[in-house]
């Protein structure tokens, strides 16, 4: 796939060959006819969603999950063929372009069923994974009754094809939860047990319980998110990862402004940052409106194979960091990746901002063009 052309210096560069490798090596990893649904919501967790299930499908993914309907049409203007699952709510109206298109829907109650109907053009049909709530909390079906109830208004008709059932674990990435993983597990087993037959694609492990929990929940599919990144979804999956990842994100900019600082000169809004001896100050065209927020002021960047801190307030397009020498205007400046022996880490940025790896980014916002190296 073709790059743009971008003019300004700062970008995210994505390793497609790392996700790529990443969906191999799970592959690999989980049993003989398991399938890969790769997760590409939120534009492919900020790494670009048409580029990233397109390596993912060439490493042998033979779904793409997202979270809207508005992601989905997006995927299938670009993918004539592949299997596309909603995970999230969607409301009725989308049922025609559903149907259309071959977009799967999850389905979690009656009433959205009914309302279906009146959306699905006669003699058209629409797919659809039913979704259990078995301890998330969030959407899905709880009980055998309301299980069977639903089923009473899929079997109506023909039109509705169950293509699949699936819940989602809270606590999949942690090591002691009291049983709550467990707990999630066997609601999942009984309310399965009430179905006349099952559905082709049963699906319950997301990254952490593909990669760390017993290989019986890989049942039919797994859907593979975070780890496609090359990100860990929490130290205790470090500690246990069957195979190594590779970071697919890095994010980089270049000195746009060089000068030097007396002892006693002050740098950017409020002034906060004062000049104790003599030093150098580079300007970096990246701000908070760029999603690098001000409370990453501090962290630090890469530049010549040192390190160097951003100081001051983060401006809303540009930063300023504090350097040991005078760099040329145009030098290399990385934020998140690895530049010789040193690296700098999402993981890095998410605990400077008391968050979890997948926020981060997320939050890159859509003025960093996302550059493609494969
Ligand atoms: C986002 C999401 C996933 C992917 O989770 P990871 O931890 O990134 O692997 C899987 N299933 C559902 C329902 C999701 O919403």
């Amino acid at each position: 796939m073709e790059n743009k052309t971008n003019y300004r210096p700062t970008k995210a560069v994505i390793d497609l060959q790392a996700i790529h490798q990443n969906v191999v090596s799970l592959r690999h990893y989980l049993q003989p006819n398991v399938r890969i649904i790769a997760v590409v919501k939120a534009n492919a967790y900020g790494h670009g969603d048409i580029e990233v299930a397109n390596a993912a499908i060439n490493a042998g993914a033979t779904m793409l999950a997202v979270a809207t309907p508005d992601e989905a049409v997006h995927i299938r203007e670009h993918f004539d063929y592949i299997d596309i699952l909603v995970l999230g709510a969607t409301p009725a109206s989308f049922i025609p372009y559903a149907s259309r298109e071959n977009i799967t829907l999850t389905v979690f109650s009656a009433e959205w069923m009914e309302q279906a109907q009146e959306y699905l053009p006669l003699s058209k049909q629409v797919k659809l994974h039913v979704k259990i709530d078995s301890g998330m909390g969030r959407i899905g079906i709880t009980t055998k009754e309301e299980l069977l109830t639903l089923y009473s208004v899929i079997q109506k008709s023909s039109q509705f094809v169950v293509d699949g059932i699936f819940t989602h674990f809270a606590t999949a990435d942690e090591e002691d939860d009291d049983g709550y993983f467990e707990k999630q597990v066997c609601l999942f087993k009984e309310l399965l047990n009430v179905l006349p037959e099952k559905p082709r694609l049963v699906h319950v492990a997301n990254t952490a319980t593909a990669l760390v929990k017993d290989s019986s929940l890989q049942y039919d599919a797994v859907r593979f998110g975070i780890s496609m990144y090359g990100l860990l979804a929490s130290s205790y999956v470090g500690e246990l990862l069957p195979f190594p990842l590779k970071p697919a994100f890095s994010l980089e900019t270049e000195l746009v402004h060089v000068k030097k600082l007396k002892a006693g000169q002050s740098v950017g809004y409020g002034a906060t940052f004062t000049a104790e001896k003599d030093c150098f100050i580079g300007t970096i065209p990246i701000g908070y409106a760029d999603g690098m927020i001000r409370r990453l002021s501090g962290q630090e960047v890469l530049i010549g194979g040192r390190r160097a801190q951003i100081i001051g307030r983060i401006c809303m397009d540009q930063s300023m960091i504090l350097m040991e020498e005078a760099y040329n205007v145009g030098e290399h400046v990385l934020l998140i990746g690895q530049q010789q022996e040193d690296e700098i880490t999402i993981d890095d940025w998410a605990s400077k901002l008391e968050t979890i790896n997948y926020e981060i980014p997320c939050v890159i916002t859509a003025r960093v063009p996302r550059v493609y190296k494969s």
